[in-house]
């Protein structure tokens, strides 16, 4: 069964040699003609149907698409049975089967879009705004506004205009899907193929038609039934069901092929301006003008974004989630003024070398990142807590006296020795931690010091408790 795809292209293939020998050897519309490019659509229908029956994942898209390929379906039928009486109206009724397309497949994008990032990524939204502004301005300059000048008007125009925006639209989805996080199985790359030559060939078309070259039966018939087959074919490819695996929604990295696209979208209005000024055309300015900037604002907002994942990273531990020590240690900094009222707790994990050597490295990481978990939920909101070393902790409480800190240690101590630690193996483990407390001395540097003093007058003492500072110095006294 997973060869079923390779089959049908193949078969896909040769239906569309046969189509074209037919219009060599008996030019003219006729029955064969149009029995042999609606099979390719016909073909598509069932092989969408069967992957919605074969895969509940995906069931919903799928079965849009299959509708969306019956209207065109029928829209052909219609369309080839006027031709072979004369000259087909226009608009006329296969123009809302052919219309009928868009929603249904930008709703079927969509919904593969929201399986796989159910959570807002308004950094993939920027990306496909990009492309969208750069296709739009594309499709407007070269097919819209020629459109809506050649076009008449009434629903002649309305309709004559509906077919480019239809097409931006599923640009932009399609956009929005192959740009946004998660994997890309081999389904998905057929699909944005499908799309791909879909959108071309529906541009070729309009261009075409709007420059009077195009011909019946030219090379686009073989674009619009090659991506019928593509598409056919994507959805019988084993890979199917990875197509709704969910993704974390991640600001994506800038690399080479998502920068050469954004580059490419975002240089088009400028250069197409350019290009036509030079040849002496109407350089549609204002449309131009308007385009680069929204260009501009979003590249920024695209930017600012970065920055910010790039902030977070700096000032995040991976494993645990809490603040790298450089965070601490800028903070410390920057609240530690000489009278200042701050508190420092300084925690490590008793007999950690014991808990890595009984469940390995990887299960020590799982007990780090559970008392971390621990120590942020029983901190209190002002208060920053941080991953200072392997397997060692500091909060700072701004505003802490003595009292504070010896409640906050005791919370602490109570909540991480307090209950068992749940393991990925489906076992269970008990840690206790040591905790030195100081507060504000003369210098961040001393506070520090005094902290770890008091951590290892803890640790001498027998561990699983907490020691102030005061109290070392009392007793070294
Ligand atoms: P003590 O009670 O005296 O603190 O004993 P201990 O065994 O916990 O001693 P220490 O605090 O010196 O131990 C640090 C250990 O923590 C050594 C190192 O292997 C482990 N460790 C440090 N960073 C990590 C980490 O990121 N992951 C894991 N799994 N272990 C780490
Ligand atoms: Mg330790
Ligand atoms: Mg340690």
């Amino acid at each position: 069964m997973s060869r079923a795809w390779q089959l049908y292209g193949a078969a896909g293939g040769v239906v569309i040699a046969v189509y074209y020998a037919v219009l060599h050897f008996a030019p003219g519309a006729s029955l064969a003609q149009t029995v042999l490019y609606t099979s390719a659509g016909v073909g598509a229908m069932v092989c969408l149907s069967v992957a919605a029956a074969r895969h509940r994942v995906v069931r919903a898209p799928m079965l849009l698409f299959a509708v969306s390929f019956l209207a065109a379906a029928w829209a052909d039928i219609a369309f080839y049975s006027a031709a072979l009486d004369g000259e087909p109206p226009y608009p006329g009724p296969p123009d809302v089967g052919y219309l009928l397309q868009y929603p249904l497949e930008a709703t079927a994008l969509l919904l593969l879009v929201r399986r796989r990032t159910p959570r807002r990524d308004s950094a993939t939204l920027i990306d496909a705004a990009i492309v969208a502004a750069g296709a739009g301005f594309l499709t407007y300059v070269f097919i819209i506004a020629p459109t809506y000048v050649t076009s008449g008007g009434g629903l002649t125009r309305l309709v004559s205009l509906a077919y480019p925006l239809g097409d931006l639209a599923i640009a932009v989805v399609t956009a929005r899907l192959l740009l946004g996080a998660g994997s890309r199985p081999f389904a998905l790359r057929l699909i944005g193929v499908y799309m791909a030559i879909v959108i071309f060939a529906d541009g070729t078309y309009l261009f075409q038609t709007l420059n009077g070259t195009y011909r019946a039966g030219n090379f686009l018939d073989a674009f619009w039934m090659g991506a019928a087959v593509c598409i056919g074919a994507a959805v019988l490819h084993p890979s199917v069901p990875k197509l709704a695996e969910r993704a974390p929604a991640a600001t994506p990295d800038a690399d080479p092929a998502r920068l050469a696209v954004l580059t490419l979208a975002a240089t088009v209005a400028p250069l197409t301006t350019l290009g036509l000024y030079l040849r002496h055309a109407d350089p549609q300015v204002p449309v131009a003008s308007i385009t680069c900037t929204a260009m501009f604002l979003l590249v920024i907002g695209r930017m600012a974004g970065l920055v910010r994942a790039q902030r977070h990273t700096a000032v995040t531990d991976e494993l645990t989630g809490l603040r790298t020590r450089r965070a601490f240690q800028t903070a410390l900094a920057r609240t530690a003024r000489p009278g200042a009222r701050i508190g420092v707790l300084l925690i490590d994990i008793d007999h950690f070398k014991r808990v890595n050597d009984t469940l390995g490295h990887h299960g020590g990481d799982v007990v780090l990142a559970e008392v971390a978990g621990r120590l942020r939920a029983l901190s209190r909101p002002g208060d920053l807590v941080a991953r200072y070393g392997g397997e060692e902790f500091a909060v700072l409480l701004p505003g802490a006296g003595p009292d504070d800190l010896a409640a906050v240690a005791e919370r602490f101590r109570a909540g991480v020795g307090g209950a068992r630690i749940g393991l990925p193996d489906g076992g269970a483990i008990t840690v206790t931690i040591s905790i030195g407390g100081a507060g504000m001395v003369t210098t961040a540097h001393e506070l520090m010091l005094s902290a770890d003093r008091a951590l290892y007058a803890s640790k001498d003492a027998g561990r699983d408790r907490y020691t102030a500072a005061d109290l070392v110095g009392a007793a070294g006294r």
